[in-house]
């Protein structure tokens, strides 16, 4: 093999780059994580729900319900360690009419087949005896449930990386890959177009992963699926909280449905809602706080009028298209994609951000096998 420029190269400053370059940092790689914006966290990462999931919803042994599972509780490890903001609020999943019985009782066989041992099945009188201005035939009550500032995170994660020798870059985009000689020969953008050559590659770009990998020359196209994009817009609350807990309703196959969230000041935002769009667009249609009124009078028949008011929108790193079933965590591998030392991310959507740490190990884990097969 010729000589790299640097030894890994991580793409996008999201939750889930600085994650895995903190981790590689750690285990003595130089690493370099290269971003095309003018900070961290500008993109999915920065515009989601901030809650800690407990891994309630995923199918059993996919990667979703094991990164999660274990992710949440590293994450609260890491913030006690670092002093990140977060509070272990609880949540209760809602059933608000007879026929949603039987799918709360799945659920809660789900989670229990994921490893969340600590629900409790709740009577309405039980549910509004904790929140009172709940409306609901039968609650689950997940105590593991929580909320983070998702900042405090990343600027955490960027400093264990920093300290560890890594260097964030930033105006760099990313422009395309030529995989020969055993190296990733990238050509980035921005002000100075630049090439560097690094031994181990990780595309974290976030909803740009599966558009960007398509110009990795090299990699058999096969294992790059389609970009698709999904908007969620998030109205907020005027005034104080009727609730002390997040309140979500019961999920679809594509959403959690439009729940109640807190955030770190107190303040309620309820979202996020689906919007199938074409290309990335973060506009906030002010008309959707109609089907938000509807929806959260399912929970809480008391929500006044006149109260809603838009918040900010995310998309979702979708692999799959509109109506059908949401796929799990795509991360290509070696053993995936057979070209070693290069890891393509795709679909992270939730709970990408719960599980940023234990998909930092599912990284290193997979180079690591990579590296002893070479
Ligand atoms: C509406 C919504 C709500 C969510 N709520 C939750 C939640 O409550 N809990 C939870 O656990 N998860 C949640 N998630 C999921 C979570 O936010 C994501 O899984 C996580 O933030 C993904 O992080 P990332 O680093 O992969 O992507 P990003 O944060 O998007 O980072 C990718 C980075 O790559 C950069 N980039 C892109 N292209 C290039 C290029 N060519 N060159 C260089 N850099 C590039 C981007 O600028 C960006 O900074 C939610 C997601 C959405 C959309």
């Amino acid at each position: 093999m010729t000589q790299s420029d640097i030894q890994c190269i991580v793409i996008g400053a999201g939750v889930v780059g600085l994650a895995i370059a903190r981790k590689m940092a750690m285990q003595g790689y130089t690493t370099l994580i290269v971003e095309e914006n003018e900070a961290i966290g500008t993109g999915i990462s920065s515009r989601n729900s901030e809650v800690i999931h407990a891994g309630l919803y995923y199918t059993p042994g996919s990667l979703k319900a094991k990164l999660c599972v274990s992710g949440k509780e590293m994450l609260y490890q890491y913030c006690q360690e670092k002093g990140i903001e977060h509070q272990r609020l609880g949540k209760l999943l809602v059933a608000t009419e007879d026929n949603q019985l039987a799918k709360l009782h799945n659920i809660k066989e789900t989670a229990e087949a994921n490893g969340v041992h600590d629900l409790q099945l709740l009577s309405p009188a039980e549910a509004q005896t904790l929140e009172p201005n709940l409306h609901c035939v039968a609650a689950l009550l997940s105590p593991s449930t929580g909320i983070i500032d998702s900042h405090g995170l990343m600027l955490a994660l960027q400093g264990d990386a920093e300290n560890h020798g890594a260097q964030c870059v930033f105006h760099s985009p990313l422009l395309s890959v030529d995989i020969r000689d055993g190296l990733f020969h990238c050509q980035f953008g921005g002000e100075e177009a630049i090439e560097l050559s690094c031994e181990i590659l990780i595309n974290a770009a976030g909803l740009n992963a599966p558009l960007l990998a398509k110009n990795f020359k090299g990699l058999d196209q096969q294992y790059v699926p389609n970009a698709y994009y999904c908007r969620g817009c998030y109205f907020t609350l005027s005034g104080k909280s009727p609730f002390s807990r997040l309140i979500y309703p019961m999920p679809n196959e594509t959403s959690l449905g439009i729940h109640l969230t807190l955030d770190l000041g107190g303040q309620v935002k309820f979202g996020p809602d689906i919007e199938w769009i074409e290309q990335v667009d973060y506009y906030l249609n002010p008309a959707r706080s109609s089907d938000f009124y509807e929806a959260v009078r399912q929970y809480w028949p008391g929500l006044p009028d006149g109260v809603l008011n838009p918040g900010y929108t995310g998309i979702r790193p979708k692999i799959t298209r509109p109506y059908e079933p949401a796929a799990d965590f795509r991360i290509s591998t070696p053993a995936e994609h057979h070209i070693p030392n290069l890891i393509n991310l795709f679909g992270i959507e939730s709970p990408g951000l719960t599980s940023c740490l234990a998909i930092a190990e599912y990284v290193y884990d997979a180079l690591k096998v990579s590296h002893n097969e070479q």
